[in-house]
């Protein structure tokens, strides 16, 4: 398949998946339409690329469903001059729709063989905005704290104490919490000091959090 028919199932893919559930964002939307999401799955898996559904990226995680990529950009409520911090980094492809939306971002993946190629792939594609390290993510990254926004895209069982810290004042940590199989997205914002306010948008389901402050393993 060529690549440009690749562009008119991504393009179908905001159509019917993205402005329908109401994400309006359109700096979001319009990474949506760019990133060539395919390009971060096996060859194998191109046809299924622009579906309504996760799909393997091996090690036995997921790149989650585009619809979720896009309202957990959309809830970081970006302009474009932040630095973000992502749990997660999995295949890369979250990293690159925040990249679009973000000035820079920082990503921490704990599976080496993964961090590595999201790496090439992000290379590949000319993204100049994104520093990956390997590491526990639920420790954040103290180095380059405080973030303008923080996202996790893996399930924490509570909302990790050391991330709420790394957040400045008003912005937001959105993170998956709740039980193994099922959790609610849930968004945090840093209100004055140590006080934060917490907003829940629904079900959803993630692949573990495995860390010092998410799940033994
Ligand atoms: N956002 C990714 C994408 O677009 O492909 C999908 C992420 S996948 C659902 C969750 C990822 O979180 C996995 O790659 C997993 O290895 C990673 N992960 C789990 N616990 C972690 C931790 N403590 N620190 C960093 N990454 C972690």
């Amino acid at each position: 398949m060529i690549l440009n028919e690749y562009s008119s199932k991504r393009l179908k893919m905001v159509e019917t998946q993205i402005i329908p559930r109401g994400v309006k964002d359109i700096r979001v939307i319009n990474a949506m339409k760019k990133v060539p999401r395919h390009l971060f799955l096996d060859e194998a898996l191109w046809p299924q690329a622009y579906e309504d559904y996760p799909s393997p990226i091996g090690e036995k995680q997921t790149i989650s469903q585009p619809y979720i990529v896009a309202l957990m950009t959309e809830l970081l409520d970006l302009k474009g001059h932040e630095r973000i911090l992502e749990i997660g980094t999995g295949s890369g492809y979250q990293t690159a729709i925040l990249a679009e939306v973000a000035e820079q971002v920082y990503s921490i993946e704990r599976i080496p063989a993964l961090a590595k190629r999201a790496r090439k792939m992000l290379d590949d594609l000319k993204y100049t905005n994104i520093i990956i390290t390997i590491s526990d993510g639920t420790l954040g990254w103290r180095e380059y704290s405080p973030f303008d926004g923080i996202i996790v895209t893996a399930a924490a069982p509570i909302a990790p104490k050391t991330l709420l810290a790394q957040l400045k004042p008003g912005s937001r940590l959105v993170i998956p919490v709740g039980e193994e199989f099922v959790q609610d997205l849930i968004v945090y914002t840093r209100e004055d000091g140590d006080s934060f306010s917490k907003e829940n948008y629904g079900g959803c389901r993630f692949v573990k959090l495995i860390g010092e402050q998410g799940w033994r393993g």
